[in-house]
């Protein structure tokens, strides 16, 4: 017997198949449980399972999801929602677990030190005026930024948010921190980086200012402000989310699917 719980996407469509899958779960022994899951199954996009993966976020250690999209294949997804019958037939042949790191986010605020998590990535954007912050890498300053913001992202965001920035993409294969600058300045008075700088997955990146008044800390669909915050560092792998893997999906298929 495996204990179940499916999170579906507020949509018609979504949830029709959420209760075809039901049915069908239950002649391979797979019981409905709310409250202790082992599988959480999501039904929608890679949205749904980002939304997922946050709100069972005190369940990680004891939970492995698996996504069914119900549009084309993604990055957090292995199924499609025409392929109900062979997921569940998968499902009652087994798979592997595969582990993936989230980032951790430090926000330092006085004396008080505040905890947060991130898949896809985190930034630091303020819309209102000019962000000045200071970048170090593992306690070595590196430059001082102006512009919008900085996008830390691990590598299964680096097609999300990180993309659309001209962030690069990390092979699925390798695990990275990627920092990606959002609206730099860059003339003869003001220069940093400007482009994306790849990490080792065990860097430390610390992100800091004497003023992030009018700045969010995004991560993923969640957000903070920053106001009185000083300093956020960001790491990788301090919390893990593990997938049910069922069948092999080329990483490389999942891209053609994006553009
Ligand atoms: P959302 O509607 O849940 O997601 C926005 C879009 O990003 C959706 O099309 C979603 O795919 C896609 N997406 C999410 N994670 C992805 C990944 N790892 N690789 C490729 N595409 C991915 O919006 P939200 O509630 O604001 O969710 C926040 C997440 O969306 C953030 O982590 C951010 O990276 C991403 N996002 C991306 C952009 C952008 O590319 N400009 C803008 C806003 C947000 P599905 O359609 O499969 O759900």
């Amino acid at each position: 017997m495996k204990r179940y719980l499916i999170r579906c996407r507020d949509q018609h469509f979504s949830l029709s198949i959420a209760n075809e899958l039901e049915t069908k779960l239950k002649t391979i022994g797979y019981v409905l449980d709310e409250k202790n899951p082992e599988l959480i199954i999501t039904i929608g996009g890679d949205g749904t399972l980002l939304h997922a993966i946050h709100t069972d976020i005190d369940k990680l250690d004891s939970v492995s999801f698996v996504g069914i999209h119900t549009g084309t294949l993604g990055f957090f997804t292995d199924y499609t929602s025409d392929e109900i019958d062979q997921f569940v037939a998968d499902l009652a042949v087994g798979g592997h677990r595969e582990s993936v790191p989230l980032i951790s986010m430090h926000c330092y605020n006085g004396g008080l030190r505040h905890e947060l998590y991130a898949i896809n990535e985190g930034r630091i954007e303020n819309i209102i005026k000019t962000q000045v912050m200071e970048v170090y890498i593992n306690g070595e300053y590196l430059e001082k930024f102006r512009g919008n913001g900085i996008c830390i992202s691990a590598q299964i965001g680096s097609t999300a948010y990180n993309r659309s920035i001209s962030g690069a993409i990390i092979d699925s294969q390798i695990q990275a921190l990627q920092l990606t600058e959002i609206s730099g300045i860059h003339h003869k008075f003001y220069r940093s980086l400007k482009s994306p700088l790849i990490l080792h997955p065990d860097t430390k990146i610390s992100l800091r200012s004497d003023s992030f008044d009018g700045a969010m800390l995004v991560y993923d669909h969640l957000n903070i402000d920053l106001h009185k915050t000083t300093r956020v560092d960001f790491t990788l792998g301090e919390k893990e989310v593990h997938f049910l893997r069922l069948r092999p999906v080329n990483y490389f298929s999942r891209l053609r699917n994006l553009f």
